[in-house]
């Protein structure tokens, strides 16, 4: 089993990457944004409640999605792995992540951290609200509120899985099949090492 972190503010490429990872290495795909967004589109209670708080830029409480990926990893016992994509975003989230996967007997294996320039992120991320219809995208002051939250309440889970040498940093600026080459390089790396 080999489960990864694809890491990075808002606008990184996380999705876009993401897509192409599960399809090369058949992961479980474990999206908090899309899990919520789905919420959101049911209209269901918890839907009602985390749409008013992405709306505004801000993160939703960690039991909210710590419950989501709780029950997603139990739906899913026979995964090869899972690609977390847009979670753990706050420390207390990335040590109830390790304790569940602990109870299924595994852990993280790797954090890929994507970096990009801010003024690169606010300009792609107003470029995805466009056609993606997401009103947290097409709201330049919602965005920068984004990309501030995740350097205050994200970026420390960074340090937290560096202190366990997890992390690696890769450039998110080039074409995609580059940054996908890069990434990639990084996951065959770290497996031929744990195999
Ligand atoms: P994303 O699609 O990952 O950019 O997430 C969109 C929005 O959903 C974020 O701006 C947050 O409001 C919320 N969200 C997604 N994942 C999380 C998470 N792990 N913790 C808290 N809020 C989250």
């Amino acid at each position: 089993m080999f489960n990864l972190i694809l890491f990075g503010p808002p606008g990184v490429g996380k999705g876009t990457q993401s897509n192409k990872l599960i399809e090369k290495y058949g992961w479980i795909h474990l999206s908090t944004g899309d899990l919520l967004r789905s919420e959101i589109h049911r209209q269901t209670p918890l839907g009602i409640e985390a749409d008013h708080i992405i709306k505004s830029g801000q993160l939703v409480p960690d039991e909210v999605v710590i419950g989501m990926i709780s029950s997603a990893l139990e739906a899913n016992p026979h995964a090869k792995g899972f690609l977390f994509d847009g979670f753990p975003r706050t420390v207390a989230q990335a040590e109830a992540l390790d304790k569940l996967l602990s109870l299924k007997k595994t852990a993280i294996h790797l954090v890929l951290a994507l970096d990009v320039r801010d003024e690169e992120l606010v300009h792609r991320l107003l470029i995805r609200g466009k056609s993606s219809g997401r009103k947290d995208d097409s709201d330049e002051t919602v965005i920068r509120e984004r990309i501030r939250v995740y350097k205050s309440q994200t970026f420390p889970v960074a340090d937290y899985y560096a202190k366990f040498g997890k992390v690696v940093h890769v450039p998110g600026e080039g074409s995609i099949d580059d940054i996908f080459a890069a990434l990639s390089r990084e996951i065959d790396g770290k497996s031929e090492k744990a195999a």
